[in-house]
């Protein structure tokens, strides 16, 4: 059973944080939120988003908000900085890709004539590594359809995994708990040991890997829809769901320095 967020015991050194359902609220970030992640950022505390998203949010996250790396695509594309310059870590070898999307579009249409309603979400345009079905954004499909939709990707040989707005699937095996341990000790010359003081915050089945492989994990408190569905469960959960549950971490991470 998951401990109350007033249990976790610092010092934290760094927050990796998911991006839909944990950063945002109701959708949206908030601006209490920004600035409660650019606190934590100017204290010291690098703050890494962890994200299903496409390979251009991340591109974008980099460029413009207060992050350290960005770990997209569930781990199929991390953003790092070289110098001052970004750099990419691919979660498959680049050189893989085509053929893989080649794929996965012959698979796109076997679940348009399967599951009505099912469609390539909005952003599938700027991924590179997987793409991904919408049930929760644009399209409103049941948790049965979406499962339907995981089940067949799984069935025809791939990564498949459900956030709470897309079921994202790509090329066998990437994951977000890799990639973070790749940003560990690449950015934040941490040892994958070692991983009590840095924690984790997410909300959705798409983060079990990360709640299953850090110790020190959150899951803020609208995690609690998908519950019994976590094959992993978060260490530590707040009282309060979204940016605000977010924003507890960070104060609570802040108390501990
Ligand atoms: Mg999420």
């Amino acid at each position: 059973m998951s401990a109350p967020l007033s249990q976790l015991k610092g010092p934290i050194r760094a927050l990796f944080s998911d991006v839909d359902g944990t950063m945002t609220t109701q959708g949206r970030v908030e601006g209490i939120t920004y600035v409660a992640l650019e606190r934590l950022g100017e204290a010291g505390i690098p703050v890494v988003l962890v994200t299903g998203r496409p390979a251009g949010w991340g591109q974008a996250f980099m460029t413009v908000a207060p992050v350290a790396a960005v770990v997209t695509e569930n781990g199929g594309v991390t953003w790092v900085r070289h110098g001052k310059h970004l750099k990419k870590l691919y979660g498959v070898p680049p050189a893989s890709l085509p053929e893989w999307r080649r794929k996965m579009n012959i698979l796109v249409n076997d679940i348009n004539a399967k599951v009505p309603g099912a469609q390539l979400s909005l952003d599938s345009r700027y991924r590179e590594v997987d793409l991904a079905i919408d049930w929760n954004e644009e399209a409103s499909l049941s948790r049965d359809e979406a499962e339907e939709v995981v089940q067949l990707a799984r069935k025809a040989g791939f990564t498949a995994s459900r956030s709470s707005v897309h079921v994202n699937f790509g090329p066998p095996h990437f994951d977000k708990l890799s990639a973070c341990l790749a940003v560990l000790t690449q950015v934040l010359d941490g040892d994958p040991a070692e991983l009590a003081p840095y924690v984790f915050v997410g909300d959705a089945l798409n983060d079990a890997p990360m709640f299953g492989g850090f110790p020190t994990s959150v899951g803020v408190a609208n995690v609690k829809t998908w519950w019994d569905e976590l094959d992993a469960k978060p260490a530590y959960l707040t009282e309060q769901p979204e940016g605000a549950g977010l924003r507890e971490v960070i104060d609570h991470v802040l108390s501990l320095r």
